[in-house]
């Protein structure tokens, strides 16, 4: 709260009394907080993979040069920790056009059912490396009206999400069904699950449940918080459901008569 005073003077100026006036501020405050947050969070994420690049690369000048394994395997952590960049980057600069005034989605009438089947095919050698079985259970010819490369975004997120919190030998189903007056994509997986205090905050920027895991797979931390703006602008909703140790359902839910 901010406080402004006035003192208040009788016509034959003595003091009567002070005036003050009390602002609710506290909304402009957690915007402002919010906004330092995310800037202190994008600093740091680029300066971890920075940092190492540059540490590796001053090794090899000092001389690790001369052992080739050595050699191998600095370039390797090189090359992971650049292309770490290079997704973090893009995924700031998507997060960054959706969360502009003003955004629009480019909508056009779309068949669903091929859009989920496109997206199971990009995953599918990220499901082999793990011998995770991917099951889809897609309803044919469902018709949309929505903006095809972001819903093939949300897809993405969801289906590689869910390989990545699920261990080896798991399982990944994908359903999509359709009702009178929506359109319902469920991606269940067999993984680690998430607490149920965790599930509002996976949607915010950089909130990860497991820093480690999420970085070890390449993770950025914005995924869901991208998922859920192109949810909003298509005027649907993502529901969470989880067990830890069991697994998770993410439901994507699209009204048909607003599309
Ligand atoms: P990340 O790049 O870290 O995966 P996301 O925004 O996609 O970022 O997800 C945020 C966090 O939510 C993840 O770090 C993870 O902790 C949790 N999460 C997302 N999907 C799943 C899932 N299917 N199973 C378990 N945890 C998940």
């Amino acid at each position: 709260i901010q406080v402004n005073g006035a003192p208040i003077f009788k016509q034959d100026k003595r003091w009567q009394g002070v005036v003050l006036v009390f602002h609710d501020i506290t909304g402009l405050k957690r915007l402002e907080q919010m906004r330092k947050d995310f800037v202190a969070n994008v600093s740091h994420e680029l300066r971890t993979p920075i940092t190492s690049i540059k540490g590796f690369s001053e090794t090899l000048l000092d001389g690790a040069l001369e052992d080739r394994d050595m050699t191998e395997q600095f370039l390797g952590i090189m090359l992971k920790e650049s292309t770490r960049l290079e997704t973090l980057i893009h995924d700031l600069l998507e997060l960054s056009k959706i969360e502009r005034e003003g955004f629009r989605l480019s909508i056009s009438e779309l068949n669903m059912t091929d859009l989920v089947n496109d997206t199971v095919t990009l995953v599918e050698e990220q499901a082999k490396k793990k011998d995770i079985e991917i099951i889809s259970d897609l309803e044919t010819d469902v018709r949309y009206t929505g903006d095809a490369t972001r819903l093939r975004q949300v897809f993405l997120n969801l289906i590689s999400n869910a390989i990545t919190y699920t261990p080896e030998k798991g399982s990944v189903e994908v359903r999509l069904e359709e009702q009178k007056d929506e359109v319902r994509v469920e991606v269940i997986d067999t993984g680690i699950g998430i607490p149920e205090e965790e599930i509002p905050r996976i949607f915010e920027r950089f909130y990860r449940v497991d820093r480690a895991r999420s970085r070890n797979s390449g993770g950025t931390g914005l995924g869901l918080a991208i998922v859920k703006h192109i949810m909003e602008a298509h005027g649907g909703s993502i529901q969470v459901k989880s067990e830890p140790g069991e697994g998770s359902v993410m439901t994507l839910i699209f009204h048909k008569e607003s599309s």
